[in-house]
């Protein structure tokens, strides 16, 4: 019996070459209409699906390939005698190879398409086909992604056949494929973030070199719909990014776009280790290099402004590993290219995921991200904080969104020059910010303080206003020593941890 290769690709690049050698093997070739034309045109011997079926296609193309005659040609157990009886009965010819790619669903999302037109790309006969062949991929060779068209040829001209291996391997692809595609028509569809599954679609951009350490296996996926700050920059130099630097890079950028004023930020091991405003990229530059001198060494340094040369000269001083920046002067980045191993990136995406996804063993967790600054801005003592002072404070809470609680930032002139992370209490959390800083003028918490002690610490080195979430039962402690240090204290009601 004559065998037979089912072609139907939105996708039509090469296929031409794997329909004329299937054709040169012996075997008969069936298409859905454009691809028909399409194969036709290039001089490929090809029946219509619709002539196969009877029934010619309907519904604008919604319904072209659905049909028992396909569908039976495709499923049917060839070691199966019941199967293979039935498919006699009926005049049905078993299809050996089928070879679809679907409606480009995901591309369609990068585009600016109505929900309508969105609805129109989703392909309901190419998974049908594809979940079809990959089911009984024992007997069918399923072929969804055309750059397998010179594997099958290798692997009919190496073998004569293909093998087992080779036909349960593209089976997998398939089901990743068609498992993603409804993924992101799900994902599409749940905007609300409500849904009963966790529907997310990614696809893997690269292998990276390892993950957080060299013995750690890591890759990188990117977002399908083209969204999100890693899906928009563009690496204007240096080695390609590794696991640790996307993770920092990510929170550098977050921590310059909480500013509408020009803003800079270095950053080490997940954590701001300075980070300022300023009159432009240089100032503020200046600013985080001086908030802490030593550990930008091998930093990240993000910017929300346009780097000029004068800025480029002055990093380039020291060691780091990324400049991240929404535009770079021409001479700037003659500049940085004389350190080849700096990556230079350029983004002009804002942070604008709306949830953040951490797995732990066995679940993923899913939260909004931590958008909002504070609830209320509410003077809790006598003293009260000038102009000035409440805009160091602010900005200390901005830094402090950012930084691993027990979280303290050490603000003075909207530099963030102490910062104390990560520490399991928040005394120790503020001597370390307080003793980093040297002096400060600011205290901002990412928590209420249980006890007076901060308060204490922070009269010591001469700290002038403190701003915290309140909500302890023992605010009146820390509040009665402001009061006797004369320190101004501010409640914002929102807290801001980061575990
Ligand atoms: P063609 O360009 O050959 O007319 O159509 C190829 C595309 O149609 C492929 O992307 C394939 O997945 C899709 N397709 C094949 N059969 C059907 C069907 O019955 N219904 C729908 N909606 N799409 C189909």
């Amino acid at each position: 019996m004559k065998r037979r290769a089912l072609i139907s690709v939105f996708d039509k690049s090469n296929v031409e070459k794997i329909a004329e050698y299937l054709e040169g093997r012996g075997y008969e070739i069936l298409s859905t209409g454009g691809t028909y034309r399409k194969l036709k045109e290039c001089g490929v011997n090809v029946t219509e699906v619709s002539e196969v079926t009877g029934s010619g296609e309907m519904l604008g193309g919604r319904v072209k390939s659905l049909h028992p005659v396909i569908h039976g040609g495709i499923l049917a157990n060839r070691a199966k005698a019941e199967d293979m009886s039935t498919l006699e009965e009926r005049e049905i010819a078993p299809i050996d190879i089928v070879i679809v790619n679907l409606y480009p669903f995901f591309a369609g999302l990068k585009e600016d398409k109505t929900f309508e037109e969105m609805v129109e790309l989703i392909d309901i006969g190419g998974p049908t086909m594809l979940r079809s062949a990959a089911k009984n991929f024992k007997d069918v060779l399923v072929v969804v992604d055309p750059q397998d068209y010179d594997n099958i040829i290798n692997e009919f001209e190496e073998k004569n056949e293909i093998s087992y291996e080779f036909k349960k391997e593209m089976a997998r692809k398939v089901f990743n494929v068609t498992s993603s595609y409804d993924a992101a028509i799900s994902e599409y569809m749940n905007e609300d973030g409500e849904e009963e599954y966790l529907s997310v679609s990614y696809k893997k951009e690269e292998n990276l070199r390892y993950g957080e350490n060299s013995h750690q296996d890591a890759a990188l996926y990117l977002r399908n719909d083209g969204k999100g700050v890693m899906n928009n920059i563009e690496i204007l130099g240096g080695k390609k990014l590794s696991y640790n630097n996307i993770k920092d890079l990510d929170i550098a950028w977050k921590v310059v776009w909480e500013f509408d004023e020009p803003a800079c930020c270095s950053l080490k091991h997940n954590t701001p280790c300075g980070a300022a405003i300023g009159e432009n990229s240089y100032d503020a530059y200046m600013k985080a290099y001086n908030c802490d001198p030593i550990s930008i060494f091998g930093g990240i340094i993000a910017f929300n402004r346009k780097v000029d040369k004068a800025t480029a000269e002055e990093i380039n001083k020291i060691f780091v590993e990324i400049v991240i920046a929404p535009d770079f002067e021409e001479d700037a980045l003659a500049e940085f290219s004389k350190k080849k191993n700096l990556r230079v990136l350029k983004c002009q995406y804002k942070p604008d995921d709306k949830y953040e996804y951490v797995s732990v063993d066995g679940a993923m967790l899913r939260q909004t991200r931590d958008e909002k600054l504070l609830e209320e801005l509410k003077y809790v003592t006598e003293n009260q904080p000038s102009e000035k002072e409440l805009e160091d404070m602010i900005f200390g809470m901005k830094i402090c969104k950012y930084v691993k609680s027990n979280a303290i930032v050490v603000v003075k002139d909207k530099m963030a020059k102490g910062v104390g992370a990560g520490q399991v209490n928040r005394i120790w959390a503020a001597c370390e910010a307080l003793d980093r800083a040297g002096d400060g003028a600011i205290l901002a918490s990412d928590a209420f303080f249980p006890f007076s002690d901060v308060v204490e610490k922070a009269g010591e080195y001469g700290i002038k206003g403190i701003i915290q979430p309140g909500g302890s039962i023992k605010d009146k402690l820390s509040i009665e020593k402001c009061e006797e240090l004369g320190i101004s204290m501010v409640f914002t009601g929102l807290r801001h941890f980061k575990h």
